[in-house]
């Protein structure tokens, strides 16, 4: 497709998915997300045949929040290896919210958790090599910048202070981690390193950047090194494309049928692999936690571009 018509492919997509940001509600379980602009909407799309194209609100920054687990996930592969990673976390949906603790019917095991839910990626934040959790979290930083070719990537202090202020279903599942002997050390830091890691800023553009390294199976065709192995790709988009819109997750492979990770503060990450990274930013959310407009453009765009893998 040329360059002019996917740029006016994103336009209608977004003129025509714009209604959607007034009918859903934006995050305010985490007080400071409940100041974003509800009707703010960018599309940005990174495509293999060269083209960089951005509508919308593109610019804006927000909180990566629940889609920065797959970058956990990749850190904690290149680090530990697939074995480690996969005997403390699983890989099956979960069929369950991202924040639910109701596991009390049976013990906690590895195959009930999944990297894309918060328990799931407590927990891998512990495999994250560093001396101390502040060095786990600036090599996370640091592999978020890299993939995201964008090396002003940083915290939002805000965010941050308000999810560490009330983040106690949160606590509530790390300290469950623990009691069932899953993860050790001292839980306050694991968490302090999740809400950090929750409240990097990014854009619908470093968000399609990305996704364009997970589409290419690791690398980014516009760059010369190989910035992850290939098959820790192949495990990311995998684990994403069963469970990346966590309860939503069924419904959006039928609808949409690409690997995707969505975030509380309204962004998306889509990989659509050997073609292209996609980002959308719209923060009113349905009431799984996934952006309401970013769901419809996205089913809409493969739609009209044969996306779905299936
Ligand atoms: N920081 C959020 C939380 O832990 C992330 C959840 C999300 O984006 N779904 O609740």
């Amino acid at each position: 497709m040329k360059n002019e018509n996917l740029k006016q492919l994103l336009q209608e997509t977004l003129d025509k998915c714009s209604h959607y940001t007034r009918e859903g509600t934006v995050a305010s379980y985490i007080p400071e997300l409940a100041k974003a602009a509800p009707n703010d909407f960018g599309i940005c799309v990174i495509s293999n045949d060269g083209a960089v194209e951005c509508v919308g609100d593109c610019e804006k920054k927000f909180t990566m929040q629940s889609v920065i687990k797959p970058i956990i996930l990749l850190l904690a592969l290149e680090d530990r290896g697939a074995e480690a990673v996969n005997s403390l976390c699983g890989m099956e949906a979960t069929g369950k919210p991202f924040d639910a603790f109701n596991y009390s019917d049976r013990a906690l095991q590895s195959e009930h958790i999944n990297p894309m839910i918060n328990a799931g990626a407590i927990a891998l934040c512990t495999l994250i090599k560093g001396d101390s959790y502040d060095e786990k979290f600036s090599r996370l930083l640091d592999l978020a910048r890299r993939l995201a070719n964008n090396p002003s990537l940083d915290v939002d202090e805000s965010v941050y202070l308000s999810e560490k202020a009330t983040g106690n279903k949160n606590r509530a599942l790390a300290y469950m981690l623990k009691a069932y002997g899953m993860i050790g050390g001292d839980m306050e830091e694991v968490l302090d390193m999740y809400f950090k890691a929750c409240s990097i800023q990014a854009t619908a553009q470093d968000l399609a950047s990305i996704a364009f390294v997970l589409a290419n199976h690791g690398s980014d065709p516009r760059r010369a090194e190989r910035m992850i192995r290939e098959d820790h790709a192949r495990q990311v988009n995998a684990v994403m494309a069963i469970c990346g819109m966590y309860d939503g997750s069924g419904e959006f492979a039928l609808r949409v049928g690409i690997p995707a990770k969505s975030g509380v503060g309204g962004g998306i990450m889509a990989s659509v692999p050997g073609r292209m990274g996609i980002g959308t930013y719209s923060p009113s959310l349905d009431k799984k936690g996934n952006s309401l407009a970013g769901v419809y453009a996205l089913e809409l765009l493969s739609e009209r571009l044969g996306l779905s893998v299936y």
